[in-house]
């Protein structure tokens, strides 16, 4: 076996006979080291989206348990509920486990000093300027992540003095960039851009997609839409079927002029396409979003006139599994994907 010390990641060239025992063997046993692992103090560089709806305690700890990082989606849960969460969180799981912090909930500083109390040892921001809050949860001990969707936001966030980013790319579900910049293009440019760690997203759902985003210089990847149709999500089953049944093409970006968010289509989308033809205003699109449309759909099953946030990489999905399983598969795909990099499809 070669091994070869890459950039951001311990590549292992494996033989070109290997069989799929031995890979199995190989993705029990073996430890990744890179970047993202030693940062977090987690077996793999795998991050479960914090995901409003469909992460609780639940989710994040079944993937902490499975050496990915599990991650706590604080956006739709009350102070209180957060507080029950992380306490449940800590008793399911003796692994890291993460908060996801976006900045426009209303209630943050309250989820802030949650957090702080609980001794939760990394937290995810989202959605505001990281320069806010990094420094006040680093002074508690707290590595701070920050998602971003663009280059120019990168360089603030490692300005402002996060210990790594996630890239997220158009492809993925729910808050979106609005450059629409694909996980393609944005990864390559930002590796070039900042020197810290990087956890690539949007349209990462397997081992092969990660090999992918690794090899543009990644040092992990984030996964959201495949653990929203997973057996400890919270998300409604309704929801849970309506995206492992997804086909390409069901998922869209829009609102642009609110916040853009891609979604499921549905009834309620085709109400916000028809408002854009009838060219009402933003003020309309607001009203008609009203609140609580993600609770309707993502936690009620309301699959008609919810908000069905989700990914375009669920149209590779049909089954529900349990996390561990996910994170299973997920790596022996890799292993396999990256031993192939190495054989005659690749000797031209
Ligand atoms: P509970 O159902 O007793 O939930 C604990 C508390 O969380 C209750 O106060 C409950 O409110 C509230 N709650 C339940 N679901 C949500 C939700 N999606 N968003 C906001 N608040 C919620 O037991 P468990 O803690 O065992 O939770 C059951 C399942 O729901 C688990 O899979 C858990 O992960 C998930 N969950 C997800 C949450 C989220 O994503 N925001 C939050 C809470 C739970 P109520 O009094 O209305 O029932
Ligand atoms: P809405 O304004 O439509 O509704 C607020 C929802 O959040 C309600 O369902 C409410 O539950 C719940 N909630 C939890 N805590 C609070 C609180 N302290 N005050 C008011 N409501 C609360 O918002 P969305 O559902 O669209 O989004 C909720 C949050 O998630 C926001 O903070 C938003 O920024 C974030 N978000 C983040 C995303 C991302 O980072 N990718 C994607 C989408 C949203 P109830 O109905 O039980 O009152």
């Amino acid at each position: 076996m070669i091994f070869k010390k890459c950039d951001s990641f311990y590549f292992t060239f494996l033989p070109l006979e290997i069989n799929r025992n031995t890979l199995n063997s190989y993705s029990n046993q073996r430890e990744m080291q890179n970047k993202i692992t030693s940062l977090f103090k987690i077996k793999y560089p795998i991050v479960q989206g914090g995901m409003i709806w469909c992460s609780g305690w639940e989710l994040a700890s079944a993937v902490s348990n499975a050496g990915g990082l599990g991650i706590i989606g604080s956006g739709s849960m009350y102070p209180h509920i957060l507080d029950e969460h992380i306490t449940k969180c800590k008793q399911a799981t003796d692994k890291p486990f993460a908060v996801n912090l976006p900045m426009l909930y209303p209630s943050i500083e309250e989820h802030i000093e949650t957090i702080i109390k609980h001794r939760v040892p990394i937290v995810f921001t989202s959605a505001g300027n990281p320069k806010t809050y990094t420094a006040r949860l680093k002074e508690h001990g707290i590595t701070v992540v920050h998602v971003i969707a663009s280059s120019k936001f990168a360089k603030k966030a490692a300005d402002a003095g996060v210990d790594a980013i996630v890239a997220e790319g158009f492809e993925a579900g729910g808050h979106n960039g609005r450059e629409e910049t694909t996980t393609l293009c944005l990864i390559p440019k930002i590796a070039q851009e900042v020197q810290i760690p990087i956890i690539a997203a949007g349209g990462i759902g397997t081992g092969k997609a990660m090999l992918a985003a690794m090899n543009l210089g990644a040092d992990g990847v984030q996964m959201g839409s495949r653990f929203v149709a997973c057996e400890e999500s919270s998300a409604h089953i309704n929801f849970k079927n309506r995206v492992i049944q997804s086909v390409e093409g069901d998922t869209k970006l829009t609102l642009k002029d609110l916040t853009p968010v891609r979604l499921m289509k549905n009834e309620f989308y085709n109400k916000i396409e028809q408002s854009y033809v009838e060219q009402k205003d933003a003020n309309y699109r607001a009203e008609l979003l009203g609140r609580g449309r993600a609770k309707k759909g993502m936690f009620e099953g309301d699959l008609v006139e919810g908000e069905l946030e989700i990914g375009q990489v669920a149209s590779l999905f049909d089954t529900i599994l349990p996390a561990a399983e996910i994170i299973k598969q997920v790596i022996q795909e890799f292993e396999e994907a990256k031993a192939l990099q190495n054989s005659e499809r690749f000797t031209f």
